[in-house]
């Protein structure tokens, strides 16, 4: 407890996990005297799902990182910085070269690019996971295709990993080749896209009419699949796989694994296998004053006895159960269960196009899916910023988008109602 008896709460990581628990502890703020502390490395929570849009678009889209006090203004308090480490015993945590002292601490600090020992990946590959990687992958496809267009060739861009990560960011390249060779008078071919996929398809995780529609959105004569070989080393020129095949390459993108942040095992907590805490129904970890949540919570779902999936919605479920589960520590209550619920997914496949599905029936691909992908984003943005501010940045990705894809989004008839209604509420604003 701290000098003016009140419980400091800490939340490590103001991702999608640490979002929705100090949402959580907010609402019930009133009941229970605590000090809320969010730790983060960077002052703004970032939209993850719409990170490869600012690595293939000409304008840096600032409208997906959320500033932190947008969202919770002065309701809680913001340490920004790297936290280090853990003193479980005395309830401290390390953040450069500041002290924060905890009575509840929940974890959600994310994951982080996996290499898995291959030689040279990490030293030669661009991985994406912050807004930075997304500004310097931009840049660097730019740089390539501009220098290799001065002597006639094309860049040569290699995508490691074919699931999710990998068949969106490919998707998204090849709108961003075309607007790249408009805007710099580049041979309209000034790529030429090579996917590795360990597996014999794209999108291996989901059923097999989404990997062909994927397959379909990204195939063209710059594009290949290489499929079936695994990256086994990479160096500063060419990818060599374990079919014996070798790829040259002038950018090379990793997406083919994430791990959970390495801070929870060099902190000595006990993690699974992908590097994970171990956590038990109620997200709690050994210590009963420690939860952790999202990408580095450890849980396994009871009923299939298999981790659940590193995605957003996941990440929120735990983040509310956590949060919840120290109130009811506070309060004396019993602590609740989390379970899994699966939501549903969305494939942007290039364009205003997407593959979607909504709680495991229902399927909307093409136009339909990203209209329901746009709704997904506005969604999101109304359970965190109100709906003020987030019409507002809704509009705004809509006419960022808009500008790259030099198309008028107005005409898609089904979005009419509801720009005209952001305009409205932009001008009152
Ligand atoms: C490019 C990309 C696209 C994705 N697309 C989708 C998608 O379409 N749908 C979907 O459901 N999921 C998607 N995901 C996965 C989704 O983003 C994650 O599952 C989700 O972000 C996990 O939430 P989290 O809160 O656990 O971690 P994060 O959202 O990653 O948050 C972790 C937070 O911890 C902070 N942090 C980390 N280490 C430290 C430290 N040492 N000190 C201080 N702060 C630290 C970070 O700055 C960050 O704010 C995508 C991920 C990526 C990278």
């Amino acid at each position: 407890m701290s000098m003016e008896n009140k419980t400091n709460i800490v939340v490590l990581g103001g991702g999608f996990a640490g979002i929705a628990a100090i949402k959580e502890l907010l609402r019930h703020k009133s009941e229970i005297n605590a000090n809320i502390t969010l730790i983060d490395r960077n002052d703004y929570h970032l939209f993850t799902p719409s990170l490869y849009e600012v690595a293939t678009s000409e304008e840096p889209m600032g409208n997906i990182a959320i500033p932190f006090f947008e969202i919770f203004g002065k309701s809680i308090n913001y340490v920004k910085g790297n936290v280090t480490k853990i003193d479980q015993t005395d309830h401290k945590l390390s953040v450069n070269e500041q002290t924060v002292n905890y009575d509840y601490l929940i974890i959600c600090l994310g994951s982080e690019p996996a290499y898995y020992h291959i030689p040279g990946l990490q030293e030669h590959s661009y991985a994406l996971k912050s807004l930075e990687d997304a500004v310097i992958i931009k840049g660097r496809i730019k740089d390539a295709c501009c220098k290799e267009n001065e002597c006639n060739k094309k860049a040569q861009i290699i995508v490691g990993g074919g699931g999710f990560a990998g068949t969106e960011l490919a998707a998204e390249l090849l709108s961003y080749k075309d607007r790249l060779s408009k805007q710099n008078h580049l041979d309209p071919n000034c790529l030429e896209l090579t996917i590795i996929q360990g597996s014999d398809r794209l999108l291996k995780e989901l059923d097999d009419h989404v990997s062909k529609l994927a397959t379909k959105r990204v195939s063209g004569p710059q594009v290949h699949l290489a499929f079936g070989g695994h990256i086994k080393e990479v160096n500063d020129k060419e990818v060599l796989t374990d079919d014996g095949k070798s790829y040259l390459y002038d950018v090379m993108l990793w997406t083919g694994g994430v791990q959970a942040n390495s801070w929870a095992k060099t902190n000595a907590f006990e993690v699974n296998k992908r590097g994970q805490v171990n956590v038990n129904n109620f997200l709690q970890t050994k210590d009963p004053h420690i939860f952790a949540a999202g990408d580095i919570a450890g849980y396994i779902d009871t009923q299939t006895q298999k981790p659940v999936p590193n995605v957003a919605q996941v990440a929120e479920d735990q983040g509310r159960t956590a949060a919840g589960n120290v109130y009811n520590l506070l309060t004396k209550k019993t602590l609740v269960n989390y379970h899994f619920r699966h939501w549903g997914y969305v494939v942007p496949l290039k364009g205003r196009f997407a593959a979607a599905e909504l709680g495991g029936n229902l399927h909307f691909d093409g136009f339909l899916g990203w209209i329901l992908q746009e709704f997904v984003f506005l969604y999101y943005l109304l359970g965190i910023v109100g709906f003020g501010k987030a019409f507002k940045r809704w509009d705004k990705v809509l006419m960022d988008y808009d500008k790259n894809s030099r198309t008028d989004i107005r005409q898609a008839t089904t979005l009419k109602p509801a720009t005209i209604l952001i305009n409205n509420s932009l001008e009152k604003n």
